[in-house]
C-alpha cells in the first residue's frame, strides 16, 4: 500500500524518491515561468478569443499572461508527443498507461495549483486550467488528470491531516499515486444523500461495506476517496456522511470490471466493491460526519472544470470543422462558400465566444475564492449543453465522414455526451440555480 511503500523506501535512505519527480516538476514550472517574465510584454493588449485568428491561439484571453503562454506551449507539446500517438491503443485497452501518468508528473502537469508546501507544483488556478483545456484541444479524453489534480487533490489538501497530505500528495503530483472519488452507487447518483455504503465503528477502526459504480480512474486508482454513511441516526442523511481514504490492496477492497462506454473510451470507469474492509482511524478524511458538507464545498470547482473543458472542446470542434469545410468540395466549390455553412459557423463562433467570456469570468472568481455554487452550476449546465449542440452541428458539417471514428469530430461527439450527466446532471444544476432564484432569505 502507498504509505507503506514510502516507509520502505525511506528505510533504504531514499525517502525522497517518490517526491523527487514533484520537486523537479516544480523547478521546471518555475523556470518556464521566469523565462516569460524576461520578455515583459504588457498583458493589457492580449486579444480575446473572438478576435484571435483561431479559438485555440496561444497568447489570448485577459485571464492569462506570458508566463501562462509558455506553460501552455509545453503542455500542448506534452499532449501531442505523449498522448495523441498512443490514444487509439488506449481506447482499445479501455485505459491509459501508467507511464503517461508518471511522464505528466515529471513534466509538472499534475497537482499544478496545489501549494508547493503541500507537495504540489504551486501554480495558480489559470495554470491548472491550461492543463485541462489543452487536453480538450488534443481531443484525447483518456488520462483522468483533471479529476485527479483539480477535483480530488484539493479534498486531501484542504481536509486531510498532515500525515495524509505528506503520504499522498507528493506521490499524486509525481503521477505515482492515481486517485479516484467514489460517490455514486447503483441506487444513488443524483441523490447523494441516498448512499448506502456504510462504515461502522469497531474499536478505533472502521469496517466499510458497500459498492460504488461508474467511478472514473476506478480501475487504475491507487487511492479512492470513498463516500460512506457513518451515522444512520443523524437528523438528516447529510449529517451522517463521512469521507474515507481507501488504498488499493486493502483487504476486502475489490475492483470490478472496466465498464464499456459509448465515449471516453480510453478512460477506466469501474465498479468498486468493499466487503468488510478494515480501515484505521487515520483513513478518515477530515472530520466525522462532515463529508456531505465537504462535497458541497468542493462541487462548484468540479463543475467549473467541466464547464471549461466543455468550452475548450467547443473551440477544438469549431476549428476542426472550419478546416474541414474550407477544403471539402461540393458543386465545384468548397462548402465554406455556401452561405448556410457560413451562417452556421457564425452562429457557433458567437455562442462559443459568449460561453468563453462567462467561463473565463468564473475562472477568475474561482481564483479569488468567490465562485458560488449557483454560478458554477450555470456554467456547467450551459457550457455542457453548448458542447453537445456544437458537437452535433460540427459533425453534421462533416457529412458522412463525421460519423467515421478516424475523424476527430466523431470522438469529440461521443465524448461530449457525458458532460451534461456527470458532476451532477444538468437537471440538478437547474435545481441549484432555481433554489437561489426563489429563495426568500
Ligand atoms: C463516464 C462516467 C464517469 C463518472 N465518474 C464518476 C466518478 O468518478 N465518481 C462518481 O462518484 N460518480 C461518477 N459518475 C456518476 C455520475 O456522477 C452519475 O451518473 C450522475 O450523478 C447521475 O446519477 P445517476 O446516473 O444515478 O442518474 P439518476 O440520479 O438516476 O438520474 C436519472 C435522471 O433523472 C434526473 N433526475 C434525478 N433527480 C432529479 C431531480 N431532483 N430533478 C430533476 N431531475 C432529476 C437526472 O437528471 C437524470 O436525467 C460517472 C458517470 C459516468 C457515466
Amino acid at each position: 500500500m502507498f504509505c507503506k511503500k514510502i516507509v520502505k523506501l525511506s528505510v533504504f535512505g531514499l525517502k525522497n524518491v517518490s517526491g523527487r519527480g514533484q520537486v523537479l516538476s516544480a523547478a521546471v514550472f518555475r523556470n518556464q515561468h521566469s523565462k516569460a517574465e524576461q520578455h515583459g510584454q504588457p498583458t493589457s493588449i492580449r486579444p480575446e478569443t473572438s478576435t484571435a485568428k483561431t479559438l485555440m491561439d496561444i497568447g489570448t484571453r485577459r485571464i492569462f499572461n506570458e508566463d501562462h503562454d509558455i506553460f501552455r506551449q509545453s503542455v500542448r507539446r506534452f499532449f501531442q508527443e505523449e498522448v495523441v500517438p498512443y490514444h487509439h491503443e488506449w481506447e482499445k485497452a479501455g485505459q491509459v498507461s501508467r507511464e503517461v501518468w508518471e511522464k505528466a508528473g515529471e513534466q509538472g502537469l499534475l497537482g499544478v495549483s496545489i501549494p508547493e508546501e503541500h507537495g504540489g507544483i504551486g501554480g495558480d488556478v489559470f495554470s491548472s486550467a491550461i492543463t485541462w483545456e489543452e487536453q480538450m484541444y488534443s481531443n484525447c479524453s483518456g488520462p483522468g488528470f483533471s479529476l485527479h489534480s483539480d477535483i480530488i487533490m484539493p479534498y486531501i489538501v484542504k481536509y486531510g491531516s498532515k500525515e495524509q497530505i505528506e503520504c499522498f500528495v507528493p506521490n499524486m503530483t509525481a503521477g505515482k499515486c492515481i486517485c479516484a472519488i467514489a460517490m455514486t452507487e447503483p441506487g444513488a447518483g443524483s441523490d447523494l444523500q441516498g448512499v448506502r455504503t456504510y462504515a461502522k465503528k469497531d474499536g478505533s477502526d472502521w469496517i466499510l461495506n458497500g459498492n460504488k459504480v461508474l467511478i472514473s480512474n476506478g480501475w487504475m486508482a491507487d487511492l479512492v476517496v470513498v463516500v460512506a454513511v457513518t451515522n444512520r441516526d443523524a437528523k438528516t442523511a447529510a449529517h451522517g456522511i463521512s469521507l474515507f481514504l481507501v488504498e488499493d490492496g486493502t483487504k476486502g477492497f475489490q475492483k470490478g470490471r472496466k465498464l464499456e462506454k459509448i465515449g471516453l473510451k480510453a478512460q477506466d470507469t469501474a465498479e468498486l466493491f468493499f466487503e468488510d474492509v478494515r480501515l484505521p482511524s487515520s483513513a478518515l478524511l477530515g472530520q466525522l460526519n462532515k463529508g456531505f458538507y465537504y462535497l458541497m464545498n468542493e462541487l462548484p470547482r468540479e463543475r467549473l472544470v467541466i464547464a471549461d473543458m466543455a468550452i475548450a472542446s467547443c473551440e477544438f470542434m469549431f476549428e476542426e470543422t472550419r478546416n474541414y469545410v474550407m477544403q471539402r468540395k461540393a458543386f465545384g466549390k468548397t462548402i465554406a462558400h455556401l452561405q448556410t455553412v457560413q451562417h452556421k459557423l457564425a452562429e457557433l463562433k458567437t455562442e462559443i465566444c459568449v460561453g468563453r467570456t462567462f467561463v473565463d469570468n468564473c475562472l477568475q472568481l474561482l481564483s479569488e475564492k468567490r465562485l458560488d455554487p449557483s454560478t458554477a452550476s450555470m456554467a456547467k449546465f450551459w457550457a455542457s449543453d453548448l458542447q453537445n449542440k456544437v458537437a452535433t452541428q460540427c459533425l453534421q458539417l462533416h457529412g458522412g465522414w463525421g460519423y467515421m471514428w478516424e475523424y476527430p469530430i466523431a470522438r469529440a461527439f461521443v465524448d461530449s455526451r457525458i458532460q451534461p450527466i456527470y458532476g451532477g446532471t444538468n437537471e440538478i444544476m437547474k435545481e441549484l440555480i432555481a433554489r437561489n432564484i426563489v429563495s426568500t432569505n
